[in-house]
């Protein structure tokens, strides 16, 4: 689409054509470890992991109640069966049930042979040996059969997961101890500009304090990662080369902030013309339209634009899917749900965008969302309380306080 206010010659890529572009160019990773099962979480499954055991590994009682025969339950009247001995939660009652015999059985405890039914002591009188139940007690009830969560052979969890702490739990109910996980990443990453000072020195006319950096320090967070911060570098040539071509060296992907538009300090796209094969693409999305995708030698690179929320938002619709195909994992997509809006949205036509919003739920489960505030692309305070994006289509124009706009929430709790 062409955007009636930009002076580009050219249409403007739109969002998922420039992501389709970034995936076909990425090869995940195929290089594994394996870890111990204790720091597995949230790195992604190398192979297909089955269970060796059946899960639980025995049949074992729903309840704490008497472990007895089916057939032993009287009908029409109540009855009494003798206590032959207790079954406990890991001391399992060594002999057999017979018939007229009962055994007292706990949570988790191994029901013993013979026994098809445990009946809960709710339902039980105790007077020594003798043990009396009501008469037509549910039976073949509250018994857990061995492998009924998952069976020996079966599947636990799927190469490419990324594994949650749930996927962790499983793993350790089968006595698993470690598992194979796709390589981590290396990815460096700096900012540019000779505005940016350094956190701890004193603020000065001209300069601005470094936020990309922290910000970008913050998303990269993964396990599946090991960031490389390298810092704040000036707008000067041959330092921003030669740190780029140290970094690609040793890294699987470079992400940068600034330098990346049209302005006379902006060297990102001569040098990586000069040592890569990277794109520079203006892309149909507010905030964040120019970004640069591309290889130096075998080392992927991006680009991202300076302003902050420019930054933001390219890495987590572009960059952020980019890296989790990188990283080996499944792709998902990010949930996206319909709220009525509270407040009147500004939007231009031409661009898809991004604007940070408040998403709230009433008592009966209906979502409102409202802008969190000042929407310009160096405006970080309505990100920080902004707990969703609202998505506006590219052919939208002003909304009016009370129509349907799609969200993205940042998290499931709000
Ligand atoms: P640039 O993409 O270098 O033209 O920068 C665009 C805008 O983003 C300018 O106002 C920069 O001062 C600002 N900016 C660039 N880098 C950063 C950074 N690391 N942290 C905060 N703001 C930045
Ligand atoms: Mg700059």
């Amino acid at each position: 689409m062409i955007d009636p206010c930009s002076l580009e010659p050219k249409p403007l890529l739109s969002l998922d054509e420039a992501l389709a572009r970034i995936k076909d160019a990425i090869l995940p990773v195929t290089d594994s470890e394996k870890v111990d099962l204790k720091s597995a979480l949230g790195r992604v499954l190398a192979d297909d992991v089955v269970a060796p055991i059946n899960i639980p590994f025995d049949r074992n009682s729903a309840m704490d109640g008497y472990a007895l025969l089916s057939k032993d339950i009287d009908t029409i009247q109540p009855f009494t069966l003798v206590l032959a001995g207790t079954s406990w939660a890991g001391k399992p009652y060594a002999g057999k049930v017979e018939a007229g015999q009962c055994v007292r059985i706990f949570t988790g405890a191994v029901v013993p042979d013979g026994a098809d039914s445990v009946v809960i002591q709710e339902q039980a009188s105790a007077e020594g040996y003798a043990i009396t139940f009501p008469p037509n007690v549910n039976g073949c009830r509250n018994i857990r059969e061995a492998g009924e969560d998952v069976k020996q052979g079966g599947l636990l969890c799927a190469s490419q997961r990324k594994l949650t702490p749930a996927d962790i739990g499983l793993l350790a109910a089968a006595g698993i101890m470690a598992v194979r996980v796709k390589r981590k990443l290396n990815i460096a990453f700096f900012s540019t500009g000779d505005e940016l000072i350094s956190l701890g020195k004193p603020p000065e006319s001209g300069k601005i304090y470094d936020s990309n950096r922290y910000m970008l320090a913050g998303l990269l967070s993964d396990p599946c990662y090991h960031a490389v911060d390298m810092g704040s570098l000036p707008d000067d040539r041959l330092l921003l080369e030669e740190t780029l071509k140290r970094a690609a060296e040793s890294n699987d992907a470079i992400i940068t902030t600034g330098g990346a538009s049209v302005g006379d300090a902006d060297y990102i796209s001569d040098i990586l013309a000069s040592c890569g094969e990277v794109t520079f693409w203006k892309i149909a999305i507010k905030p964040g339209k120019p970004l640069a995708f591309g290889k130096i030698g075998t080392c992927y690179f991006f680009g991202l634009p300076g302003n902050p929320m420019s930054a933001i938002v390219t890495y987590q619709q572009m960059v952020a899917p980019a890296l989790n195909l990188f990283s080996g994992a499944l792709q998902s997509k990010p949930l996206r749900l319909l709220a009525t809006c509270t407040t009147g949205l500004k939007k231009a036509l031409g661009r898809q965008e991004f604007q940070r919003g408040i998403l709230s739920q009433d008592a009966d489960g209906n979502l409102f969302v409202a802008t969190s505030g000042h929407q310009g692309s160096h405006i970080l305070s309505s990100m920080s309380q902004a707990n969703c994006y609202i998505i506006l289509p590219m052919e939208q124009k002003a909304l009016a306080c009370g129509e349907q706009v799609l969200v993205e929430p940042f998290s499931t709790f709000l």
